[in-house]
């Protein structure tokens, strides 16, 4: 697009200034904020899989129950409370946010290297929260909902110390409630979350945390891919180390039938250190899971009749309801955004969080320096499109800022609303 191209570099820095007959924008669109808590209909209508991904086979990677029991003459000498710590419950079965369950507090620990952080939409079952029920009867839903939240962080966060060595985080950013179905197994359970896509609400992996047991596994997982189950109210299962091994999947490592390490069968319960192999494997895709946004405009401008309300808006990875706003009065009209990213990224994906009030022509385009640009996506966004995470193509070089254009071209109007931005690698 060579207008975009030739306009870019020379960003004006002037606040542009709403008249009286100027329209605002954000009079059409509506933002859609996406709830923390929401259910699992909710969160499949959210963020649905393309037929294109659900098409994809997944190598299956199952644990076993009896892999993953510490054996019984262990649990015969280990106090409650220890079995307790063992799947990171909450203390005393009370709402807590402290980690106070272990020796070791994770949050002491210093991760190494650039973090690697994994935003995760997790969903929990009735029979996770059945675990809180069976001592608080008549607890309400809420309250149920932020113990198993606690239990979740607290499995996580333990976790996240076994991946301080790949400096990866796994955060919990929304929580989905499913009643789900009994006796179908836990990879009937895993078909059914790989019809939710992360991405859709701006996050990267889907964990189902299931209170079942299913009499067989501990736990499964597509490798290589977004999404994993494992069950966390299974008797003597240290579900931080599960945790960190079907995690281990998502970054392509296997399951391996020798030697001392967090994947291998026969050692995994007794260690959480990595084979040579696997640390290789983890080495080389560590940030395939990784969220990084915007962390900062650093300019605009305007295609005369043009206007930019609020380019600010676009900054974080998240939708916050902050919203920068581009509007062509007339054919031409428009405008563009500059954003810099928390940091230059290679072979990445951009995600933009946009809505429109009218059908507008939306280019995207990444630099390293913000001055030579590249076009990586032109796509039209239909009229009336709610706040939603769309696409706007990839790079395989690397860049440091990403700009976003809106102009009133064909027979299309301009007139949307950006909140957010975030990249991804494509690895
Ligand atoms: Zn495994
Ligand atoms: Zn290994």
């Amino acid at each position: 697009m060579l207008v975009a191209v030739a306009i870019l570099p020379a960003m004006a820095q002037t606040e542009s200034v709403r008249t009286e007959n100027q329209p605002d924008p954000s009079q059409y669109s509506r933002p859609y904020p996406i709830p923390k808590y929401m259910t699992m209909d909710e969160l499949l209508a959210l963020a649905p899989a393309s037929a294109e991904e659900l098409s994809i086979t997944y190598e299956r990677m199952i644990e076993t129950i009896e892999q993953w029991t510490l054996p019984d003459e262990i649990v015969a000498q280990m106090s409650q409370e220890e079995l307790n710590d063992l799947m990171c419950l909450p203390s005393n079965f009370t709402p807590t946010n402290q980690f106070d369950l272990k020796e070791e507090a994770p949050q002491e620990q210093q991760t190494r290297g650039t973090p690697q952080t994994v935003k995760v939409a997790l969903i929990v079952d009735d029979n996770m929260l059945n675990k809180y029920k069976y001592t608080n009867p008549y607890a309400p839903f809420n309250e149920c909902m932020q113990w198993a939240e606690t239990w979740a962080k607290n499995i996580t966060a333990y976790a996240n110390n076994i991946l301080v060595n790949y400096s990866i985080t796994f955060e919990i950013e929304h929580i989905a409630y499913w009643e789900s179905p009994n006796n179908v197994g836990y990879e009937a359970l895993l078909d059914a979350i790989q019809a939710v896509d992360p991405r859709g609400i701006g996050d990267s992996v889907v964990i189902l945390m299931t209170g079942q047991f299913d009499g067989s596994h501990a736990g499964v997982s597509n490798r290589g891919g977004r999404h994993f189950v494992m069950g966390v109210a299974i008797p003597n299962v240290p579900v931080d180390r599960l945790f960190a091994h079907e995690a281990s999947h998502l970054y392509r490592c296997k399951d391996h039938p020798t030697g001392v390490c967090l994947m291998s069968i026969p050692s995994q319960l007794g260690t959480t250190q990595y084979c040579d192999d696997c640390d290789e494997t983890m080495k080389l895709y560590k940030n395939r899971l990784d969220h990084y946004g915007v962390a900062q405009c650093v300019g605009y401008s305007l295609y005369v009749p043009g206007f930019v309300y609020n380019p600010g808006g676009i900054v974080g990875s998240i939708p916050d309801n902050n919203m920068a706003s581009i509007y062509g009065a007339s054919a031409g009209g428009g405008g563009n955004i500059v954003g810099r990213l928390d940091k230059a990224v290679s072979a990445h994906t951009v995600h933009v969080f946009i809505g429109a009030a009218c059908a507008t022509t939306v280019y995207v385009f990444v630099s390293s320096d913000n001055y030579n640009w590249n076009q990586i996506s032109k796509q039209v966004v239909p009229y009336n499109q709610y706040m939603q995470w769309v696409n706007c193509g990839s790079y395989s070089g690397s860049f440091e800022y990403v700009a976003i254009a809106a102009i009133r071209e064909g027979s299309y109007g301009a007139c949307i609303d950006i909140d957010s931005v975030w990249v991804q690698s494509t690895v």
